[in-house]
């Protein structure tokens, strides 16, 4: 079934139209991808679906109709938001973040779980549970992203750059993190990334836009197999 569906969206910045129709449809439980170059409205495409930024179209979310609703009708649907830049409290600890992120829920034992999973799912957040988010190293303020959306408990994780700034090997086992909360979650994910090896790697489908428009979109081993592809993302 479709969890989501956008349609010929449009979005502005005041009177600068940066998406010029973009389409695309996560399924239930399903895994998509934005792939795109610096500037080509993968950013404010999550944006148009968060509520953010203004927006026409259609978008639809588990068959209802929720463009133009406020980021807080949004996240109360099911729709958590990691933004790029991660988007930590930095004067609030590992533990406090993670609480943040279920503020909406009111299972205290389900939270609780769902707060040793997460230490499980980043055992490096475990021995920083008491830092201050603006005390950890990017790839811990990134996982600590990913696990403070995940304690939305949402039915669709709209991940923006997740890699960005990472070492190879911290994006690497960030990306290893996230396919298994994926496997053992069910959650959907929409998912922005400049590298398109860790978006396959975990992508069902994806879409390229340029200038905010699809370019093409196809499933992850389709686009994998395309010579315009592989020399504008995969290195060859
Ligand atoms: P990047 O990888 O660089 O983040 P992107 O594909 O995510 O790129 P967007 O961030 O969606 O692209 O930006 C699309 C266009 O909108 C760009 O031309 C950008 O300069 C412009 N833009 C983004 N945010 C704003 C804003 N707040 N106000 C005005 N223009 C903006």
């Amino acid at each position: 079934m479709t969890l989501l569906e956008l349609v010929d969206v449009t979005a502005s910045y005041g009177h600068v139209q940066v998406l010029d129709g973009v389409s695309l449809t996560v399924p239930d439980g399903g895994a998509v991808g934005i792939l795109g170059a610096n500037g080509a409205g993968k950013t404010t495409t999550l944006r148009a679906i968060s509520g953010t930024v203004r927006t026409g179209g259609k978008i639809t979310f588990e068959g209802r109709d929720i463009r133009g609703f406020r980021p807080d009708q949004v996240a109360a649907l099911g729709i958590a938001h990691v933004p790029e830049g991660r988007g930590t409290l930095p004067q609030m600890s590992v533990m406090e973040n993670l609480r943040v992120g279920a503020y909406r829920r009111k299972d205290r034992k389900g939270i609780a779980t769902d707060i040793d999973y997460c230490l499980e799912l980043f055992p490096q957040l475990k021995d920083r549970i008491g830092s201050r988010g603006a005390a950890l190293s990017g790839g811990e303020q990134q996982m600590l992203a990913v696990a403070r959306g995940f304690m939305a408990k949402p039915k669709l994780l709209l991940l923006d750059e997740a890699s960005l700034g990472l070492a190879p090997s911290t994006a690497k086992a960030v990306y290893e993190a996230i396919r298994r909360l994926r496997a053992e979650s069910g959650i959907a994910m929409l998912i922005v990334e400049q590298n398109a090896t860790l978006a396959f790697s975990l992508v069902d489908t994806a879409t390229v836009l340029e200038t905010g428009r699809n370019a093409l979109t196809g499933t992850s081993a389709e686009l994998k197999g395309m010579d315009e592809i592989r020399r504008a993302y995969l290195g060859g």
